[in-house]
Formats: C-alpha cells, structure tokens, sequence
C-alpha cells in the first residue's frame, strides 16, 4: 500500500493551507473529489475576519464571536481563533494571496455582527477564488501529490488506530487503500443536503458520514446557518449575495418595495444572519411571495461595481443591472456549525484522525457562525494540526459533565412512499429540517432518514456514494434537531421558541 506521511482529503482552503504547511515535516498527499478548485472556498465573497484594524483587538473580535454564538462557543477555542489570527493572516500574505489594499496598507470592511471593520477581502468580492487560486497554484509548484477526481470513501482502522484511508477512482471506478501517519479531513460542508443552499455540488457532507461510520464523534449538527440573502430569480443558477452587501448600506425591501427589517429588530440590516433569515421568511408568507429585495440602488454606482465586481457581473450577466434595480433574494442553506468533533489541536477520538475545516467542529462558531470567521478557523486551526503531529503529543477529547452523548434512536416507522433520490432528500430536508423546525416535521424527517438508511443498496459510483453520505448526515442533523427542545443560534423550533438554560450543552453523536 502507497504511504504519506500526512494525507488530506479534500482540496479547498483547509484542504491547501494544510498541505502546505504539512511539507514541511513529511510526504504529503491530497486527494479531492473533483477537480483541484472544486469547494465552497472558491465561492466565499465576503472575506476573513481579523483583527487587525486601528480600532479592534482580539478581545473584542473574542467578545464578538461569542455573542453570536448563543452561549455554545467554545471560549478557549476562540480565544485562540481571535489570538492567532494576525499571524495566520499572514501566512497567506506570504503565499501570495492578494488582499485589496488602499495606500499600501490591507483595507477592512464591516460584516453584520462585528462591532468594527474587520474583513479583509481580495478582488473585492472574489476573496475565496484569490485564495484558493494562490494556494492551489502554490501546491502545485511543489512535491505534494495531488489526485483529483478520487473519493474518499472508508477510512482504514487498525486496532483502533487510523491506518489510512480507502479512495475510489471516479474515473475508472477502481478503489484503491493509501497509508498514512496522519489522515486530515478537510471534506467541507454539507448545503447540498438543502434544495435551496448557497454550496458547491461537493457539499454533501461526506467527511461527517465517513468519520461517523469510523466511530469518530460529531456534534453541533443542529446548527445549520442559512444565509439570509441567495440571488432569487427564475433560471438563474443561486448565487450568494454577500452580507458585506449590507455592510456597505444594502435595504432589505419586502415585495411592495417597502423597507421591513425595523419590524423585526432595531439592528435592522446588520442584525445576526439567523433573526435576518428568518424575518426575511417571515416577510414572504406573510406578503406570499418566494423573494424579497436588496436594494443598493441608492450607493454610489462606484461603489458597487468596485466592491461587488463579481455581484455585480453576475447579474448584469443574467438581465439585472443592480445599480439601477432591486435585486430579489431569498434565505438559503449555507454553512455547517458541527461536524467532526476535534479539540483545540484538531484531534478526533481516534488517533490518527484529525479534521479542519467545515467539517470539523471545534467549537468556535457555537450555535452560530460570525460572519467570516470560517476561512480564519481553518487557519488557525490547521496550523495547530501540524503543530501537533510534529509534537509528538496526543490528547484524549475532553468530555464535559453538561454534554449529552446520544445514539441514534430508531424512530416509530411510518409508511414511506417516497423513493430515496437526491430530489426528495434535498426537499424533506429543507420542508423539515430547514429554517423553522417542529416536533412534528423533524420526527417525520428522522423517520424517513432511517428508513431510507434501511434501503441504502453498495455504492456503485460517486453518486451513490455521496447519497448514502448526506442521508446520514441528514439523519445526524435532523435527530441532533429534534433531541434539542429550544431555539438558540441558527437553531429554531416553533414550538420551542425560546432559548434555555438547561440546554446550554451539546449534543453529540455516538452515545459511548
Ligand atoms: C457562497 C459562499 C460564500 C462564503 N463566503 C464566506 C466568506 O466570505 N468568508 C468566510 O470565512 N467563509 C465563507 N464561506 C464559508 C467558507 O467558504 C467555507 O466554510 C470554507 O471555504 C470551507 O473550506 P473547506 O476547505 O473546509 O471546504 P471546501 O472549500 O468546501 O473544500 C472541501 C473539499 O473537499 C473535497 N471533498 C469532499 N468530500 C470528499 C471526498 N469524499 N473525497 C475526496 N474529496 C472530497 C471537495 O471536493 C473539496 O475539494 C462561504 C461559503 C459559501 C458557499
């Protein structure tokens, strides 16, 4: 069997950062599922939060973050999220990631929910391409070998201990093993789980279900971010509109052009994305529509186009001239709180597995990211990873008194007369497990999840192999959901409105 010291799987800016700093202490190989640029990484507009503006400093970036994650924040962990930032920051200067600047000096936008300007952005509203171009280019002017197009679809165990992980060739469809010393997740997210999401066709949560089925914990999975604002218009692909669009004076208008978010919150625009999510469902059943509007009509033009180049075209590309016209938008799934449980060094309950990325779970976004903050995790995080290998140490995942560990349950059947396809997965997710959730829904999903497991047939290719994934996953997420009888964060029931004390805990998959 082929050995690497470090294999990563996945290629998107956990995937690249780490590979890169792996090389360093040993052999390195990155397997991908797609092509090299194939991750959400490549989509992200707003930019990487920091603090390293005149006026900011990591306590109040500490103070920030914690606020939006309702009480499930992880304080060590962003304490040294919010520490390390600067010199994360520059490490991707140093690669050559170009951050827009304004007199020589990195220029900081504001994001809903940081109290200062904070984000820093490359090409304007192309932050993740830079950076997925500049470290991607970087990998490959060096030794660490690369194979796109292979899946990662078991990961090898030996008395316990990770031993390397299984791929399939999505070409040929030959499976092949690769050992390895330290075997990293960096599998990103899972929004293609949701028939309305803002993600990558890689996003369908194939890091969660593999550690799952390896006997790694997850947890979190109940927090789902949905960004408030996805381009709404018929045969138009979804695209993102960025929250920095708010940021720089963006109007929410309702379908009758009038402006509603001061009904909901005096925050109004800039208010956390879950309270700007959901007013925005609210505002379309209550006028019953499928959209709202942003507005930016009364920015300067100038504004607008440098800030949002890539908004901008995109529209203008498909009939819409937002300087001059109100865009519609509409709430969509984005970004995965939970996922892999790691400690602080980015270690799972099984040694040699590590994890980064969306799809790890460190704790730092809690209940609800901060925007921005994610691109900064993998970094900070990531670096740690390697900091950790090269230490020789291990440290065993901390279990806290208040946490509750949990199997899944097998629910009541009920007759299903739906088929497992990728259609009617994406729907029952986002009909039951999506923006606004009851018992009622979410043991209706739970039930369907586990039947459709029951039916799960060997995976063939990478369609069925990324099925089986995100019904797993889902299966997580919806139980992680109907388990918590509050609403705190991204997450919220309708029949449990209110936040509660004694669920300041989480919830975490396997129960031993
Ligand atoms: C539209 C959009 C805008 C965003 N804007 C921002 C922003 O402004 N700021 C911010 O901080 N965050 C933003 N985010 C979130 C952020 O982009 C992601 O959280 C981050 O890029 C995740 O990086 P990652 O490397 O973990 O995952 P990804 O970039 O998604 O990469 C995952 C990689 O894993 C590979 N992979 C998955 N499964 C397998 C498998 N089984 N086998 C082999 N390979 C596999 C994929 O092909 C891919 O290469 C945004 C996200 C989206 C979707």
């Amino acid at each position: 069997m082929p050995y690497f010291d470090y294999v990563l799987v996945g290629s998107g800016i956990a995937g690249l950062y780490t590979a890169l700093q792996a090389r360093q202490f040993g052999s390195v190989l990155i397997v991908t599922k797609g092509h090299i640029q194939d991750c959400n990484t490549r989509h992200a507009q707003g930019g990487i939060a920091a603090p390293i503006g005149a006026n900011d400093s990591p306590a109040l970036h500490f103070r920030d973050t914690i606020e939006a994650g309702a009480g499930l924040c992880d304080e060590e962990a962003v304490r040294i999220l919010t520490t390390e930032a600067p010199d994360r920051i520059s490490d991707l200067v140093d690669y050559g990631v170009p951050f827009d600047t304004l007199d020589g000096k990195i220029t900081l936008t504001t994001e809903a929910a940081h109290s200062v300007p904070r984000i820093l952005h490359a090409g304007g509203d192309a932050t993740g391409e830079h950076i997925e171009v500049t470290l991607s280019n970087r990998v490959r002017a060096t030794d660490i070998k690369v194979l796109e197009q292979y899946l990662a679809t078991d990961i090898l165990l030996e008395d316990g201990i990770v031993k390397g992980v299984r791929v399939m060739d999505c070409v040929s469809g030959f499976a092949e093993e690769f050992e390895c010393k330290y075997l990293i997740l960096a599998t990103g997210g899972g929004g293609k789980l949701f028939k309305f999401n803002t993600n990558s066709e890689i996003a369908t949560g194939d890091g969660i279900a593999l550690a799952y089925q390896a006997g790694a914990q997850i947890t979190d999975m109940e927090f789902l971010q949905f960004h408030p604002t996805c381009l709404n218009m018929p045969g138009v692909e979804p695209f993102l509109i960025t929250e920095a669009v708010r940021g720089e004076g963006g109007i929410l208008r309702n379908v009758e052009k009038r402006r509603f978010m001061l009904d909901y919150t005096p925050e109004a625009e800039l208010a956390p994305r879950d309270v700007v999510a959901r007013s925005i469902l609210y505002e379309m059943i209550k006028t019953k529509s499928d959209h709202v509007y942003i507005d930016v009509t009364h920015l300067p033009r100038s504004l607008t186009t440098t800030r949002f180049p890539h908004i901008y075209r995109y529209c203008l590309d498909n009939g819409l001239d937002i300087t001059k016209e109100l865009v519609p938008v509409a709430p969509a799934a984005h970004y995965m709180m939970g996922g892999v449980r790691v400690n602080t060094w980015g270690e799972t309950n099984l040694p040699g597995l590590f994890a980064t990325g969306e799809t790890a779970c460190t704790g730092v976004h809690g209940a609800n990211r901060l925007a921005s903050n994610s691109m900064l995790e993998v970094l900070v995080f990531s670096k740690r990873i390697l900091e950790r290998t090269i230490s020789g140490k291990a440290e065993k995942l901390a279990v806290k008194p208040a946490d509750r560990y949990t199997s899944l349950r097998a629910p009541k059947t009920r007759i299903n007369n739906m088929p497992l396809t990728l259609k009617n997965l994406q729907s029952l997710m986002w009909d039951k497990v999506g923006i606004i959730r009851n018992k009622e829904g979410l043991t209706e999903a739970t039930s369907i999840l586990s039947d459709w497991q029951k039916q799960i047939i060997a995976p063939v290719d990478k369609a069925t192999h990324e099925l089986n994934n995100m019904v797993t996953t889902g299966r997580l997420m919806a139980e992680a959901a109907l388990l918590r009888e509050e609403s705190r964060g991204a997450h919220f029931r309708s029949d449990f409105p209110a936040t509660l004390e004694k669920w300041q805990h989480h919830v975490i998959f396997p129960s031993k």
